[in-house]
């Protein structure tokens, strides 16, 4: 095999293939750590879709109120099973993760209760949700109050902060799992159940929501393992398997997934309607690929980990660390760099690789953004993926990768991009 030529074919020089490899070489402990957490996932879900005897009539399309829809009660049936919990709502009516975290919330929360953020700041789009920024329809507009606890120093917990913090209007605690786009850890699944614990110990009927986005199959166990009433994500994310084209889920409690589900649909309709129209098979399809889709993410990322901290660049999580879930940021410290790896994503894309993505000022950022997607479904950040705020300390967040071979490209193709640039030096290659 000419794998030198193959890449020079598609744009590498010899000297980053090179690099590449040599990096690689490194990564083989860890690399067969991911594929068995992979193998370790993968049986979960064959058994769950055994176990719920999933056949071809739960592909076929319902159309209309949907009733008896076998293809999307079995589909729940699954999911419940795979993350231990007593029911689940996955549905292509659940249009993104965020809409799947404002129906968990608006579902059980009422007048009068508060939500806590044990774990600082949500994610960007629950600002909105919950009112954080004034917004119409928000929690806040329902009589819904918010409190937050900030995190400690190092990016953990601030128990007695949090003890504090915790009154009789408590009713639910939102715990977010991965970074997102923040500079604090990502938490582990473990570190997640020791904060319900405590939470569970000064309250116990307190509900606690794990935003499962961007963590799931990453480790052996699911927060719904570890004591989580509620787990949410996108199936855009991680579950679907970069084969569901649209779609959310929330898993946990049968009394609070109930009230998901009235929420979704109507008061007295709940889970009995809602078409699955033509996407059953993508959803099982996807989630029975999930696992080891998750496990390529999981390389590149790492690859570009070690890769990048051994070019000098500051990297979070860093090349050694374990992982929690499937984002990766690096520090350029340029626009001229972060760009070029845009740039170098895009290009090594399998769709719209053709075209040259440029800083501009999107609504909602307080400076201009650099986003590189080429990807089969629109927004998918299962699939290869890299946005940078174009300003200090000019970072790049990426994600993705369906398969590992394709992540690997994307990421070498970013520093032939660097040292096309004139960021990265060919010397600086060598020395790799
Ligand atoms: C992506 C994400 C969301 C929101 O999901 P969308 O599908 O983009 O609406 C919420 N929380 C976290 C941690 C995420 O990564």
């Amino acid at each position: 095999m000419r794998f030198e030529t193959m890449y020079e074919n598609l744009g590498i020089s010899k000297e980053v293939y090179e690099a590449g490899r040599r990096v690689e070489e490194l990564l083989v402990p860890r690399f067969c750590e991911f594929d068995k957490i992979a193998e370790y996932n993968q049986l979960k879900v064959l058994h769950a879709m055994q176990k719920n005897k999933v056949s071809e009539g739960c592909f076929q399309a319902s159309s209309g109120y949907g009733y008896n829809d076998l293809g999307r009660d079995t589909l729940e049936k699954v999911y419940a099973d795979v993350f231990h919990t007593e029911s689940a709502l996955v549905r292509p009516q659940i249009t993104c993760g965020t809409h799947a975290l404002a129906l968990a919330l608006a579902a059980n929360l009422r007048p009068g209760d508060e939500l806590l953020s044990p774990v600082g700041k949500p994610y960007d789009t629950l600002e909105e949700v919950i009112g954080i920024r004034p917004s119409n329809g928000s929690l806040m507009e329902y009589g819904i109050t918010y409190r937050q606890v900030e995190l400690l120093e190092d990016g953990y917990f601030d128990y007695p902060a949090i003890e504090k913090a915790i009154s009789e209007k408590t009713k639910l605690v939102t715990i977010q799992r991965s970074k997102g786009y923040q500079t604090r850890p990502s938490y582990s699944v473990e570190k997640i159940g020791e904060l319900i614990a405590f939470v569970k110990k000064i309250k116990p009927n307190v509900i606690c929501m794990v935003d499962n986005c961007y963590g799931e199959f990453v480790e052996p166990i699911e927060p719904s393992d570890v004591g989580a009433d509620m787990v949410v994500g996108s199936l855009i994310k991680n579950p679907g398997g970069g084969l569901a084209p649209i779609g959310g889920y929330v898993a946990g409690r049968a009394d609070l997934i109930e009230n998901c589900a009235y929420r979704l649909t109507s008061p007295g309709l709940g889970k009995e309607v809602g078409a699955s129209l033509g996407v059953m098979q993508s959803f099982y399809q996807g989630f029975f690929l999930a696992p080891t889709v998750t496990a390529s993410a999981l390389k590149g990322a790492v690859f570009a980990a070690n890769l990048y901290e051994r070019l000098g660049y500051a990297v979070v999580p860093n090349g050694k660390e374990s992982r929690h879930d499937i984002i990766q940021a690096v520090t350029l410290g340029s626009a001229e760099g972060v760009i070029a790896f845009c740039q170098g994503v895009q290009a090594a894309a399998p769709v719209d690789s053709y075209v040259t993505p440029e800083p501009w000022a999107m609504p909602g950022y307080d400076s201009d953004v650099i986003m590189a997607a080429g990807a089969f479904v629109q927004g998918s950040s299962i699939e290869l993926s890299a946005d940078a705020p174009v300003k200090e300390p000019y970072a790049v967040y990426f994600q993705g990768g369906l398969t590992w071979p394709s992540a690997k490209l994307g990421i070498l193709k970013s520093l032939q991009y660097l040292v096309n640039a004139g960021v990265v030096s060919t010397e600086k290659l060598e020395k790799l």
